[in-house]
């Protein structure tokens, strides 16, 4: 099993107007769950690990080599990229890469323009020598901690445009009014900014802290350029209620693979409904190994 790049599948889907998932490891259930969910839906998948989390996961050589043969274990034939999620530094994306990440967010959103644009070049050098993709982000996404809709930073026109032109990335997330974690009310992104900057950058758009996020939203945001949506709060949000569940019903039982199997189950299904909210089902032979050209005579639907 050969873990990908996201370049090909990003560009596909930017092209055909659908977006491929990110979903974010928290485990070994997490694994399983989304491997499972992307291969039944036949649909090109993004396993990601935040880079916050990498001690607690074991390492990025470790979960490089739990998704890679996870995966072959599983005999997966879906395209599969290996992401570095809000990577921290420099130094953290490019062990990343010499682990086997196929895909790296480099994220200096908290630094001025000048100093994310040095840092995200650096990576991008080292990245591409080695085949492997990278996303960097401008603006602030919300977090979990802000409540939500206020202290959310909008991505700036000129800055947007000078990342991805004076650094060769791949992917751009440009925070809009989006939150990491659940959102009090209604969502609201700014889809006319949305809009100019996509049609200014020409490369895919990441929207993060998608959980929650209505599916006409979705869908306009998907129309406007994004090729990459990330989510996690749904997936440990369905884990932990399964969970709470299955110890209830069962206040005796002491079996892991009892406890936990159920909720595995639920992180998958939720992986499954978001891949088919997305359109990305069913595409995964288009994102992997035809040419661009070919493509367009498969008759593949873009969203309605
Ligand atoms: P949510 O937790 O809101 O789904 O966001 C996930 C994300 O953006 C990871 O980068």
């Amino acid at each position: 099993m050969t873990l990908v790049s996201m370049k090909e599948m990003l560009e596909r889907a930017k092209k055909q107007r659908y977006a491929v998932g990110q979903f974010n490891v928290n485990g070994l259930s997490w694994v399983h769950a989304i491997l499972d969910g992307a291969q039944e839906e036949h649909a090109p998948v993004i396993v990601a690990a935040s880079d916050r989390l990498i001690d607690f996961l074991g390492g990025y050589r470790l979960v490089a080599n739990m998704v890679r043969t996870l995966a072959e274990e599983k005999g997966i034939t879906v395209p599969v990229a290996l992401h570095l999620d809000h990577g921290k530094s420099v130094e953290s994306c490019f062990r990343a890469i010499d682990a086997g990440f196929t895909s790296v967010m480099y994220d200096g959103s908290h630094d001025p323009i000048g100093i994310n644009i040095r840092d995200t070049r650096k990576v991008v050098e080292y990245a591409m020598a080695h085949g492997v993709t990278v996303e960097a982000e401008v603006g602030t996404v919300g977090g979990m901690e802000d409540g939500l809709i206020g202290g959310i930073s909008y991505a700036d026109l000129g800055e947007c445009v000078r990342i991805v032109r004076e650094t060769g990335i791949d992917a751009l997330a440009a925070a809009l009014g989006s939150v990491h974690g659940k959102y009090v009310g209604e969502p609201k992104l700014g889809f006319a900014e949305m809009e100019t900057i996509s049609k200014a950058v020409g490369v895919p758009l990441v929207l993060h802290g998608a959980s929650g996020i209505p599916t006409h939203q979705l869908h306009r945001a998907i129309e406007l350029g994004h090729a990459k949506v990330n989510i996690n709060t749904e997936c440990v949000t369905v884990w932990s209620e399964q969970l709470r569940r299955t110890l209830a019903e069962d206040a005796e039982t002491t079996e892991p693979r009892k406890i936990l199997t159920p909720a595995r189950d639920a992180i998958r299904e939720a992986v499954r409904e978001k891949i088919r909210e997305f359109g990305s089902g069913g595409r995964a032979d288009s994102a992997a190994a035809a040419p661009i050209e070919a493509l367009e005579s498969t008759g593949t639907q873009p969203l309605a």
